[in-house]
């Protein structure tokens, strides 16, 4: 990998904003926001890799409606680098449910509900490297 001057955040633009043709637009809010993207692909979960990555969700009453919609289309993976990048990612992309985000944020914006919430951003920066590592390789990160 270059150098790394800033700390690294993982997000996901998620299958409802994919299938809308918001991904550009989102895009150009993270990078107009002063995200360098380190690496970004378009993927397509299975279950059982949707399932992987919210495994802290499992025992939730929405576990099942959440990772099939994971892997419901294509969603857009990335790892974002800014100072602070976690707090910043959260940040702009606002409340989990797009009805309490705040104007300005991408939920706000692009999201339909709170399942149905346009991005994910991870908590900390322990689970960014976790998340970052869980979707791309090493050769994938510039
Ligand atoms: P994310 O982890 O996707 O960035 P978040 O950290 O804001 O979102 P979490 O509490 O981690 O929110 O929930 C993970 C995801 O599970 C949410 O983004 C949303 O898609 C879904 N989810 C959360 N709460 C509900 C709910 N009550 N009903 C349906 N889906 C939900
Ligand atoms: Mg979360």
């Amino acid at each position: 990998m270059a150098e790394q001057i800033g700390n690294l955040t993982f997000g996901i633009i998620k299958p409802d904003a994919v299938r809308n043709g918001r991904a550009g637009s989102i895009i150009q809010r993270i990078t107009d926001s002063g995200f360098k993207l380190r690496g970004m692909k378009l993927i397509h979960m299975t279950l059982k890799e949707a399932e992987g990555f919210y495994a802290v969700h499992a025992e939730r009453p929405f576990f099942g409606e959440l990772t099939e919609f994971m892997s419901s289309a294509p969603c857009v993976v990335l790892a974002l680098e800014k100072a602070g990048a976690v707090k910043a990612w959260r940040d702009l992309m606002g409340a989990t449910d797009p009805a309490k985000a705040d104007e300005g944020t991408i939920r706000k914006e692009f999201a339909t509900s709170i399942g149905e919430n346009a991005v994910h951003g991870s908590d900390s920066e322990e689970n960014a490297r976790i998340e970052i590592a869980y979707f791309f390789s090493q050769l994938e990160l510039i």
